[in-house]
């Protein structure tokens, strides 16, 4: 009979697709696996099956499969589970999960290469303009993709011009496919077969006598061998022996050593010895521990709520120890890489080589290393740190999900779709695997802490900093008054200035935040009122002064400073509003003897941006670093004892339901970096509105009132976590193509939905790289059901879509949006 997989292509299709494959393949293959398939007209894409069966599909002939990829599954059935719910909740495709839940590397390209005909001479005079534009480009390039080309001749459809090159014999086309992961291969060596024993070893010296350096070779092999069980490299007997490369080939050119190759992991960290002893824990830590085992026992999602510097790690460190003593494997997610650093040495002291990392900064291959690792359970990957992403690993037997900082933002994805929490998919994935799931935070999210007080999270807490340093002193500063009584200097109040200089006499460090980067959001000549824009966001740009640039933080677009305004020619250029860049600068010349450092997104690109400020500020090689929110998430920094925060303002004033949970998170996240051993620390929160009631409820360390005014807010509302929230976003390049998509839009939800849609409203900056943007917000009460609810909605897109003058419109789902 014949057979039939159905298989998820990386592409964000709604349904399965079913191919044709032999009786014998059919046998072989199992969910997970990837194949090869052709799809469409001319593409390959890696397609992973979804199961094997015997019905032909009714609507369409099945294609066969090209080639099947690798010998085991790639993924799992519980990450197929868990990728069913993502595409479910999130409102995406499965498609689309697949795509960026596997590292990029195991999902083979196809790409059509159009290389030059050399093999018969062009007349040129016979090509038309477009096609002579690609044949010219054929003399610069040995191949051309068909992007590529259609970017040339600027225009989409380029089959067409294609095929009349190649009737015309200027080109060729060649199909490749590629995997794009190689394994990094070593080269290691050992005595051929015939001459391993002790007696050959005499006869083969005394074969050598005229070659002393060979025999030299010989005998440090020996050595080698009888000093370790591991293969041994060839660069190891380099060194041992004193002999060069040439030396060896000679041997092995002889048939006396012989070379072999084994693959390595490219991922390996210094002084993963590990074995150090786990310390022993104060009685608050060792009550939260208790109440969380306890909580654990009736399978509960368990948050730890502890101050910062209370010794949450620690805690979580005795769950991973038992989680791992159980021969299971533990997930730490940490909401964004800059913390892993120190986490990592912490981890490693403990548990050593067993910890390994996953994320978005290592390479292609670095990536695809733990996932084999984890998908083989090596011991190697027992411990696996890592952001949102480390999620989608291949695990077998979870039995632990920390949710470190489970509070922040940037556990959401974004762009592209899935836009999944990690929390909140963790959570699920935890059940999948009947594994333990621990949220731990200083400031939990208001849903987690509500989900406490509803009884269905389980809760522990710490309420004291290790080694019973008090919490740090919050002193607020009006900048207002400052500012009347002429006592600030540049962007810094006499009180922070005091602070700042008591600090560095006393040889400890200062944290200074301000959450903008660059010099001044905002340049306007001061004769005509003109600011530069970007030209594909509605924004204004961004001042960089380090390269007398002027930036969209949007779209990357960027100018250079011009020395008059653009609009009416004055020179009378002024900066409103400062940035990290500006703080760094003023520092410099109020505090010249100390060195200054900055950490935002401008100082640590690349792989160990965040490594080199971290260790520097840690070894106190700085004084002083100022920088954005990167910085608040749990660095712990023994020596710092003053953090000001240079305007508060800005956090508060942000037009969004969540901006003022977020504010009291940031801030406290940012004081709880202060005096974090001994001696009290400080914290400076300059503000013009140091009335504002959640900045008393961050200077009296607050949580709880915090907690009840805003759910109070939220329940008036009917916001999260009382409702539940789908923002659409729509997106098009005319302005009135999307209003009138987004009336037609929202008009239908509301016929539907009534009073529980919000907008059309634009966002704050409403056109991002040249397209505009509406978003319309669906409220979902809690007895109304979220499944019919998302159906509703994809069933108005549907008619939506039907209208032809919409159907170039982008419509994007964001649920639980924040
Ligand atoms: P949190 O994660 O709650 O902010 P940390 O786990 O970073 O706190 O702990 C703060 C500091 O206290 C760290 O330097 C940590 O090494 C130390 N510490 C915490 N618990 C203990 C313990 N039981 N014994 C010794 N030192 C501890
Ligand atoms: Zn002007
Ligand atoms: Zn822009």
């Amino acid at each position: 009979m014949q057979q039939f997989i159905d298989v998820v292509l990386p592409i964000p299709l709604e349904k399965l697709f079913t191919y044709a494959i032999s009786q014998e393949e059919a046998e072989f293959l199992r969910p997970g696996m990837r194949v090869a398939v052709p799809f469409g007209k001319s593409k390959i894409y890696t397609a992973l099956v979804h199961h094997v069966h015997a019905s032909p599909p009714l609507a369409y002939d099945p294609k066969e499969i090209h080639q099947i990829l690798g010998e085991q599954p790639l993924v799992n059935s519980i990450q197929l589970q868990h990728w069913h719910w993502i595409a479910k909740y999130y409102m995406c495709t499965l498609g689309e999960v697949f795509r960026s839940a596997v590292p990029s590397a195991f999902l083979l390209e196809s790409e059509t290469l159009i290389l030059k005909n050399d093999r018969v001479a062009v007349d040129e005079m016979n090509l038309k303009d477009d096609e002579f534009l690609v044949y010219e480009a054929l003399q610069h390039q040995s191949s051309l993709k068909v992007h590529e080309v259609s970017a040339i001749v600027e225009r989409k459809n380029v089959l067409p011009i294609l095929n009349r090159l190649i009737e015309k014999n200027v080109i060729l086309l060649k199909e490749e496919l590629y995997e794009q992961y190689k394994p990094k291969l070593v080269r290691f060596v050992k005595l051929a077969d015939a001459h391993t024993s002790e007696k050959d070893l005499e006869n083969l010296l005394q074969s050598l006598t005229r070659a002393p350096k060979q025999s030299q070779v010989i005998l440090s092999l020996f050595q080698l061998n009888a000093s370790q069980e591991k293969p041994i490299k060839v660069t190891e007997l380099e060194r041992a022996s004193g002999g060069s490369k040439a030396v060896i080939k000679s041997l092995v050119d002889k048939g006396i050593l012989e070379e072999y190759f084994i693959r390595t992991d490219r991922v390996t960290y210094d002084d993963g010895q590990g074995g150090h002893e786990v310390k022993t824990l104060n009685p608050y830590q060792e009550e939260a521990l208790t109440a969380i085992k306890n909580s654990f026992e009736s399978e509960k999602v368990t948050l730890l709520r502890g101050v910062t510097s209370s010794g949450k790690t620690e805690v979580y460190v005795k769950l991973i120890e038992q989680c791992i003593s159980r021969g299971k494997q533990a997930l730490y997610l940490l909401p964004e890489i800059a913390l892993t650093t120190q986490l990592i040495g912490r981890l490693q002291e403990y548990f050593g080589a067993k910890v390994s990392v996953y994320h978005s900064k290592y390479s292609i291959q670095e990536r695809v290393e733990v996932w084999n690792n984890v998908l083989e359970n090596k011991q190697k990957a027992q411990v696996v740190i890592g952001a949102r992403s480390a999620l989608f690993l291949p695990f077998l037997h979870l039995g632990l999900i920390i949710i470190d900082e489970e509070h922040e933002g940037s556990f959401k994805q974004f762009d592209p779709a899935p836009r999944y929490h990690a929390r909140d998919a963790a959570i699920v994935l935890g059940n999948l695997h009947k594994a333990n799931v621990m949220l731990g935070s200083a400031t939990p999210s208001i849903e987690s802490f509500y989900n406490v007080a509803k009884g269905k999270y389980g809760y522990a807490e710490i309420t004291r900093r290790y080694g019973d340093v008090v919490m740090p002193d919050i002193e607020l500063v009006d900048i207002k008054e400052q500012t009347r009584k002429k006592r600030m200097k540049g962007h810094f109040s006499e009180r922070l200035m005091e602070e700042i200089t008591t600090t560095l006499e006393e040889g400890l460090q200062v944290i200074l935040f301000q959450n903008r980067r660059g010099y001044a959001p905002i340049v306007e000549c001061t004769t005509c009122g003109h600011s530069p824009q970007c030209p594909n966001c509605d924004v204004s740009l961004t001042y960089h002064q380090y390269r007398k640039q002027l930036r969209c933080h949007y779209c990357g677009y960027h100018m250079a400073l011009q020395e008059s305004c653009q609009a009416c020619g004055s020179p009378t250029l002024d900066t409103k509003g400062f940035g990290t860049e500006q703080v760094e600068q003023e520092i410099g010349q109020l505090f010249p003897d100390a060195k200054v450092g900055r950490m935002d997104l401008d100082t640590t690109r690349g792989k160990h941006g965040y490594e080199k400020i971290i260790t520097a500020f840690e070894q106190q090689e700085l004084d002083i670093l100022v920088g954005t929110q990167m910085l608040t998430k749990g660095l712990d920094f023994r020596n710092v004892n003053l953090v000001g925060i240079m305007n508060a303002d800005s956090l508060l004033n942000f037009p969004d339901y969540r901006a003022h949970e977020r504010a009291f998170q940031l801030l406290t996240q940012v004081a709880g970096r202060a005096g974090r051993t001994k001696k009290r620390g400080k914290v400076i929160i300059q503000s013009y509105n140091p009335y504002h009631q959640i900045l008393k409820q961050v200077s009296t360390h607050s949580y709880d009132e915090m907690f009840k005014e805003q759910l109070y807010e939220r329940e008036q509302y009917k916001y999260p976590p009382i409702n539940k929230i789908i923002k659409i976003t729509l997106k098009h390049k005319e302005y009135n193509k999307l209003n009138e998509a987004a009336e037609w839009f929202s008009k239908s939800l509301r016929n539907v939905f009534g009073g529980s849609v919000l907008g059309p409203e634009y966002p704050p900056v409403a056109r991002i790289r040249n397209q505009y943007l509406k978003n319309i917000i669906v409220k979902i009460n809690q007895d109304q059901s979220l499944p019919k609810t998302k159906n509703s909605i994809r069933r108005i897109e549907k008619s939506f879509k039907s209208i032809s003058f919409y159907r170039s419109v982008r419509v994007i789902y964001n649920v639980d949006h924040i």
